[in-house]
This record gives structure tokens, sequence and C-alpha cells, in this order.
């Protein structure tokens, strides 16, 4: 008898560039790696590549990304939750100070143009 483990479904399935079969992509529900991807191709003696654990983040944002999602529910995947966070850490008060010393300049450029036919006119009408 398989384990319980194998009774588990896929949240997705996708085409293997490895060995062209399908392959299909299971979710850890416990530990660290909780919610982390790992696939499974068909065992090599039926030409498949067996079962990959990768971690990596790489590998587990291209898996999210390419696979085909199934109706099982999926637990919210930690590099995915990762990303909007880091967007708004980069956001911090200096990097705005940087940028609104820059965007002036460019929006000024109209204001200036406008601003200095003013001060034409005005000086040719004060002369
Ligand atoms: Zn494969």
């Amino acid at each position: 008898m398989p384990k319980a483990n194998d009774d588990r479904k896929p949240v997705g399935t996708a085409h293997c560039n490895d060995c062209g079969l399908t392959a299909a992509f299971y979710q850890v529900t416990k530990g660290k790696r909780r919610g982390y991807l790992y696939k499974r191709c068909p065992p090599p003696s039926a030409g498949g590549c067996g079962c990959d654990q990768s971690a990596g983040a790489v590998k587990q944002q291209r898996w999210l990304t390419e696979m085909q999602r199934t109706d099982e529910p999926m637990i919210e995947h930690p590099l995915n939750l990762a990303e909007p966070e880091n967007v708004e850490v980069d956001e911090t008060p200096e990097n705005g100070a940087d940028e609104n010393l820059q965007t002036p300049e460019k929006s000024r450029g109209l204001l200036g143009i406008a601003g200095m036919a003013v001060v034409g006119l005005a000086a040719y009408f004060l002369s």
C-alpha cells in the first residue's frame, strides 16, 4: 500500500521540459518549507525524471507560474507572500527624497517656459 503522502492531490500540473511528460506539483504541508512546491514526474523507470524537491526561489517561482492549477486548494506560497512586502520596503523616505529632487526638474520645464514668457512680456512692457 502507498503511504499517506501518495494520497495527496496535486495542486498543479505542467509539461516537464526535462522528460517531456506531465509533471504534477504538490505542496509541502508541514515544517519549515510549508507551502513550498515539489514536482513529481513519472518515475525514471517510466521515462520520467522522478521527484524534484528543490527549494530554490527561482525554481519555486517558475513552478508557480508555469503550472496549471487544479481544483485542489493551495496553501499560500511563502515566496509568493514575500514579494509584496519587499516592494513596500523599497519605498523608504530616502528613496522618495531622491525622486523628489529629480521629478520637479522635469515638470518645471513647462512651468519654466511659461514663467519666462511672463517675465519676458513684463520686461517688454516695462521697458
Ligand atoms: Zn520530468
